[in-house]
């Protein structure tokens, strides 16, 4: 009997494999959805195949064991389709073997796909507890039925115990397999709607300082026209206050741009950029905001050419970011230092102040939207827009600080040949 014992359980243990955990997995990776489908056929078609080949013999070569419930699990998640898929295999690998039990096997997995083709449709709107319930029932009459078959038209052959094992663990299975499937569907569920919330704050945020910041220019632009209105206005005026206008319309519609790029990075806007190049770039930009607070800016480059993936305009936004907000945390002035230096495979940029430094607390709510510490003049989306651009690139930010010493931020790209 402890043969048997081993056997069922064995069998139990393919069921989990095959009907839960290598189905879990196969939703995990990215593919389309009929893909996915054909895996987890094919993955309960091998546990079908599996607790065949392993069997409890019952005198007058019947085998016992747990494939119905591969049946069921199949039936109820897989659609019509399994069903037929899962009625072959079950036929024809049984057969292989021989024996009375062939013809068992045949009305039995006969009866259970039309069962399961005609049950399918109103399974899929069922809430967990009547799929649990409608799982559980079938394990156990397939499993009474099975046995009844096999005494009736057969000789009783069946023992007790092996009768009672295969109802209890039958019904088991489905039920726990049914139970985890349900349970990852409603995380499934969960995950999505987080994200979902999470793109919906994104978008809110790109909103609010997109509207901040196009707005000036569309103010001035309306300053100008609002005096351009004068009909005793001098030509040259005219002329100067039409040219202003349109820089301040080009950067408007700059900034939408940038911000609609940062929203959907697209690929096509991917480049190999050179660091160097890039940096030397950031540098131009930032010295004059630099002269302006007292700060000096020293500049250790690299003399090998080194290149990385990604949108010159985005990674201009993000070095411009956390340069600026050094500059702004050394308001007595101090030294901007900006380096680069590689490993194997990565380039690391490194970008340091000499200012007032984070606590370890601010350090932990750096990049959250909105935190800033700078009152009415922070806006709290920088840092933010720096973490996702460097994200999207397929880097990382390692910051470092100490209060009243400065920070340090290590920005980590992997290099890309030419
Ligand atoms: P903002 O600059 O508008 O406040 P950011 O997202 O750029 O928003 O920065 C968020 C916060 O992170 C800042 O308010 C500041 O407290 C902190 N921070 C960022 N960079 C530095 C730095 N180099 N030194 C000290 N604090 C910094
Ligand atoms: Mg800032």
């Amino acid at each position: 009997m402890d043969g048997m014992m081993q056997i069922f359980l064995l069998n139990f243990l393919f069921l989990l494999f095959f009907l839960l955990f290598i189905p879990i997995l196969i939703d995990q990776i990215h593919l389309p959805d009929k893909w996915k489908t054909g895996l987890k056929i094919l993955s309960f078609s091998i546990a079908i195949i599996s607790c065949i080949s392993i069997p409890i013999k019952v005198e007058g070569g019947f085998i016992l064991d747990l494939r119905l419930v591969a049946t069921i699990i199949g039936g109820i998640y897989g659609g019509i389709p399994a069903s037929i898929v899962l009625w072959l295999t079950n036929i024809s690998y049984r057969s292989l073997f021989g024996g009375e039990g062939v013809e068992t096997t045949v009305v039995l997995a006969t009866v259970h796909m039309i069962f399961f083709v005609f049950l399918f449709p109103k399974l899929k709107k069922l809430t967990k507890t009547e799929k649990l319930l409608i799982g559980t029932v079938t394990g156990y009459f397939s499993s009474i039925f099975t046995i009844a078959y096999i005494t009736i038209f057969y000789s009783p052959t069946v023992p007790f115990v092996v009768s009672i094992t295969l109802i209890l663990l039958q019904t088991t299975a489905v039920a726990i397999i049914i139970y985890f499937q349900e349970l990852m569907g409603e995380m499934t569920i969960m995950k999505n709607e987080i994200l979902r919330t999470e793109k919906m704050e994104i978008v809110s945020q790109l909103a609010s300082s997109i509207s901040h910041e196009v707005r000036n220019p569309l103010t001035v632009v309306k300053g100008f026209l609002q005096l351009m209105r004068d009909s005793n206005l001098p030509p040259e005026k005219r002329n100067e206050f039409l040219k202003i206008s349109i820089s301040e319309l080009d950067r408007a519609n700059s900034i939408i741009g940038d911000y609609l790029a940062f929203a959907k990075p697209s690929q096509e806007r991917q480049e190999n950029l050179c660091i160097n190049v890039e940096l030397e770039k950031t540098v131009e930009v930032i010295t004059p905001l630099a002269n302006m607070n007292s700060v000096t800016v020293k500049v250790h480059s690299i003399s090998e050419e080194l290149f990385i993936k990604g949108e010159k305009q985005l990674l201009q936004q993000c070095l411009l970011n956390i340069t600026k907000n050094c500059i702004e945390a050394m308001p007595k002035g101090g030294e901007l230092t900006l380096g680069i230096t590689r490993n194997d495979n990565d380039i690391l940029l490194h970008i340091s102040d000499t200012g007032v430094g984070m606590s370890e607390e601010q350090l932990k709510k750096i990049g959250e939207p909105y935190f800033s510490t700078k009152g009415e003049a922070g806006t709290g989306l920088g840092m933010m827009t720096s973490l996702r651009i460097i994200q999207s690139m397929g880097g990382s930010l390692k910051i470092t600080s100490q209060e009243n010493k400065g920070t340090n931020f290590e920005l980590c790209f992997p290099i890309v040949k030419k």
